[in-house]
């Protein structure tokens, strides 16, 4: 597990920087009909997190709520929590070092993490775009992202997920669900927001490849 990376947010900024993750997504078109799902953490117990239903690409501060990360989790969850809410929450009880978590459709990774889902997994190799990912410092590195079967019951959904990461090899800041999309994390915004990024363009390029062979 990865140090702390408190202060963290003041409930304010949390606030607005689940707004910029939800809308630059919405920009990018990875979050169609509803979809997605954006949070950042306060400190060690409360995250800001967008509300259920509604356009991401349209979040404003009236559909962000404040979550307590365990009750959410094992106790009564807030009415208006996402049904993937759990997901977010879950990676923050698992990792003090996340300070926000996005989730998003892009098309290749709804595709790819249904093709592949029986391995486990999608390796991703020799991209220069690999290099966007903390902690790799050469194309000539391998990256594991996982990928996990749906599941609409996202509080077991999360604690599988969260079991099979602990023995996760590499570094990893996000994962798949087949036909369905990815989570992806970092320390803070702008980290979130690059590893997202890197993967999606990764996932495109993987699927393009696949498609020519
Ligand atoms: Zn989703």
């Amino acid at each position: 597990m990865n140090a702390p990376v408190f202060p963290a947010l003041t409930e304010p900024d949390a606030v607005q920087a689940v707004i910029a993750l939800a809308r630059w997504c919405g920009a990018k078109g990875w979050v169609p009909a509803t979809a997605g799902n954006f949070s950042a953490r306060i400190d060690l117990a409360r995250a800001a997190c967008t509300a259920t239903g509604g356009d991401k690409g349209e979040t404003s501060e009236a559909n962000v709520i404040i979550c307590d990360i365990e009750e959410n989790l094992t106790g009564t969850p807030h009415p208006r929590l996402s049904a993937e809410g759990p997901l977010h929450l879950q990676l923050y009880k698992d990792d003090p070092s996340i300070g926000a978590v996005a989730h998003a459709h892009p098309v290749s990774a709804v595709v790819l993490s249904r093709r592949h889902l029986s391995q486990g997994k999608i390796v991703l190799e020799g991209w220069e775009m690999q290099k966007a990912i903390r902690g790799i410092t050469t194309h000539e590195s391998t990256i594991e992202l996982p990928i996990f079967a749906n599941d609409q019951d996202t509080r077991r959904l999360g604690l599988r997920v969260s079991e099979a990461m602990k023995d996760w090899s590499g570094p990893v800041f996000g994962y798949l669900i087949a036909g369905h999309g990815i989570y992806a994390w970092g320390k803070d915004l702008r980290e979130t927001r690059r590893h997202l990024e890197a993967y999606a363009h990764l996932l495109d390029l993987t699927l393009e490849e696949e498609r020519r062979a």
